[in-house]
C-alpha cells in the first residue's frame, strides 16, 4: 500500500530538530494518523544527508523497538520526507518532564525494550550514536522504540564496498572494514551502551546526571566532567541490582562495558520480568 504526500493532512507541530521538523498527519483516505519528519530542500546540506541516511536505515530496519516507517517522499524542489509511525505518548523526555522521574519497575521496562532495539541495530550493523531521551518514543500501551538515526552509522557500507573488489579486500585490516572499532573490539556500538546509562540515570534522578539539577554550562565544562570525572552513580535508594546494571554501562573504559545482549539477561532485568502482555 503506497500512501501519496498529496493524501496527507498535516495537524499539528510534534517536534522540531535539527533542520528537520516533525508533523502529526492524517491519511485522509483512512484516516489513520502517522508522523511526517520533514527536510526542506533550501535547507543545510548537512541536514539533508543526516535525512537520506536516516531514510536509508528505517527502510532496512523492521523490529517492534525501532520506529517504523511506511513511506519516503522526495520532491522536485528537494523536500524530503519520511512517513513513520505516530507515537501518541510523545518522547521520554516529555515524559520525564511531565510525570516526573521512574520508578525501577518501569525503568525496567523501557529499559529492556531499549536494549531488544539497540541488540537488534547492532546485530545489524547500525550504531545510533544519539541515544537519548527525547529520541525515544513512546506510545500509551508504554511501548518504547528508539527514532532519530541521523547520525547513526551503518558499519556495513564497507562489506558491501568490498563485495566488488573480492581479490584485494582479503588484505584489509580490521580496522578497514569497521574504522570505528578500537583494535577489532566492539568500540563504536559500545557507546551506544554508555548513552544508554546516562539516559536511564537522567530518567531516575530527573536531570542530565553530569550536572547538578537546572543547571547549563558551557561544552567544555561538560567535557571536563565526562572525560575528567568519575562517571555518575545512582543516589543512595536505588537497588544493588540497579546499580550494578549502572556501572556495567558507565564504564569509560569502552571495552569493560556489557553488550545490548548481555545486559538483556543482567540481574537487574531478571529480578523485573516483562509483564505477561507486553513484550517477551
Ligand atoms: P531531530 O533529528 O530533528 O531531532 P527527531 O526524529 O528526533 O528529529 O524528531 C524530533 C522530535 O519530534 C522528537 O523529539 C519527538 O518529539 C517528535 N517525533 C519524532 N518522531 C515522532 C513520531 N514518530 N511520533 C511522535 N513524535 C515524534
Ligand atoms: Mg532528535
Amino acid at each position: 500500500v503506497t500512501i501519496p504526500a498529496t493524501e496527507l493532512e498535516r495537524l499539528e507541530v510534534l517536534g522540531h530538530g535539527n533542520g528537520g521538523t516533525v508533523y502529526k498527519v492524517q491519511h485522509k483516505r483512512t484516516s489513520k494518523i502517522y508522523a511526517l519528519k520533514v527536510v526542506y530542500g533550501d535547507g543545510d546540506q548537512t541536514v539533508r544527508r543526516q535525512v537520506f541516511r536516516e531514510m536509508d536505515i528505517l527502510r532496512k530496519t523492521d523490529s517492534p523497538y525501532i520506529v517504523r516507517c511506511y513511506e519516503t517522499y522526495e520532491k522536485p524542489s528537494g523536500d524530503v520526507a519520511i512517513l513513520m509511525e505516530y507515537m501518541d505518548a510523545g518522547t521520554l523526555d516529555t515524559l520525564l518532564r511531565n510525570k516526573g522521574t521512574f520508578t525501577e519497575l518501569e525503568l525496567a521496562h523501557i529499559t529492556r525494550q531499549i536494549l531488544k532495539g539497540l541488540s537488534y541495530l547492532h546485530a545489524h550493523k547500525i550504531i545510533h550514536r544519539d541515544l537519548k531521551p527525547s529520541n525515544l518514543l513512546v506510545n500509551k500501551k508504554m511501548e518504547v522504540k528508539i527514532a532519530d538515526f541521523g547520525v547513526s552509522k551503518m558499519m556495513t557500507r564497507t562489506l558491501e564496498a568490498c563485495n566488488s573488489y573480492v581479490g584485494t579486500c582479503a588484505y584489509m585490516s580490521p580496522e578497514r572494514f569497521d574504522p570505528d572499532a578500537n583494535g577489532g573490539n566492539y568500540d563504536g556500538f559500545l557507546g551506544d551502551i554508555w548513552s544508554l546509562g546516562l539516559t536511564l540515570m537522567e530518567l531516575y534522578v530527573g536531570h542530565f546526571p553530569f550536572l547538578p539539577a537546572g543547571q547549563r554550562p558551557d561544552w567544555a565544562t561538560l567535557m571536563c566532567a565526562i572525560c575528567f570525572g568519575d562517571p555518575p552513580s545512582l543516589p543512595p535508594g536505588a537497588s544493588d541490582e540497579f546499580r550494578n546494571f549502572m556501572e556495567c554501562c558507565l564504564q569509560k573504559e569502552s571495552s569493560k562495558r556489557w553488550t545490548a545482549s548481555q545486559l538483556l539477561n543482567h540481574p537487574f532485568l531478571i529480578k523485573h520480568p516483562s509483564p505477561a502482555s507486553a513484550d517477551n
